[in-house]
């Protein structure tokens, strides 16, 4: 998975490289996909949500340009996957999530992985979780129609935010940056995901 499908691409980033090769990606489906878990490409989960195809969630994992002391902020655990890789990479991983079935199984394979530095809850993750923050990156990985402000508002100076924008069938991938009090927009490449639900998202 991670010579054909992620460095073939470009994602050269060694320690997003060996995150994506150490953690098992195949607990994190169920056990009908488990022989698909490592294909290329993103595969059902519960509640009619997806886990990303695996060159989506390295790339956006290395535009993160985490160095191991960072703490993160995750909208939309799904599967936990992302997370899983993130915790590998920095120090701490705060991750949200709408939707109680996927975080209770989310929570089992990070315990049973004993990926401590995880800490999950569920809410709307549109409104970030103020009490943690400022974040060093946040990774929204669901598509809305904006940027939400409480995220912007979260997140550290120097900071690291993605997040699909666009509308409900395609998205722009953006990477905000805040520096030195300046806040600047990049688009990285067109992509699809499921909708981000929320205040600052779409109404579910
Ligand atoms: N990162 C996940 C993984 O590794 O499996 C994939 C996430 S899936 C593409 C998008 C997730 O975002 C879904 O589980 C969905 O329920 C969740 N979601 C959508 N809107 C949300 C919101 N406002 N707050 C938290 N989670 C949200």
């Amino acid at each position: 998975m991670v010579h054909e499908q992620i460095v073939a691409r470009g994602v050269s980033d060694q320690r997003t490289l060996e995150a994506m090769a150490t953690v098992p990606r195949h607990l994190f489906v169920d056990d009908a996909m488990r022989a698909r878990a490592y294909g290329d490409y993103p595969l059902p989960i519960a509640a009619g949500q997806t886990i990303s195809q695996p060159y989506i969630v390295a790339s956006m994992t290395e535009a993160l340009q985490l160095k191991g002391s960072e703490r993160v902020l995750e909208i939309g655990t799904g599967s936990g996957y992302q997370a899983a890789v993130l915790s590998r990479l920095c120090e701490q991983v705060y991750t949200i999530e709408r939707i109680n079935t996927l975080l209770a199984s989310a929570r089992k394979v990070f315990d049973a992985l004993r990926y401590f530095n995880i800490v999950a809850k569920l809410d709307d993750g549109t409104m970030g979780w103020p009490e943690n923050a400022p974040y060093d990156a946040i990774i929204v990985t669901a598509g809305g129609p904006e940027i939400p402000q409480p995220l912007i508002d979260q997140l550290a100076d120097p900071g690291r935010l993605i997040i699909p924008v666009g509308d409900q069938q395609i998205q722009e991938l953006q990477l905000l940056t805040k520096s030195e009090g300046e806040v600047r927009v990049e688009v990285l490449s067109s992509v699809r995901f499921v909708d981000l639900i929320g205040q600052h998202g779409w109404s579910g």
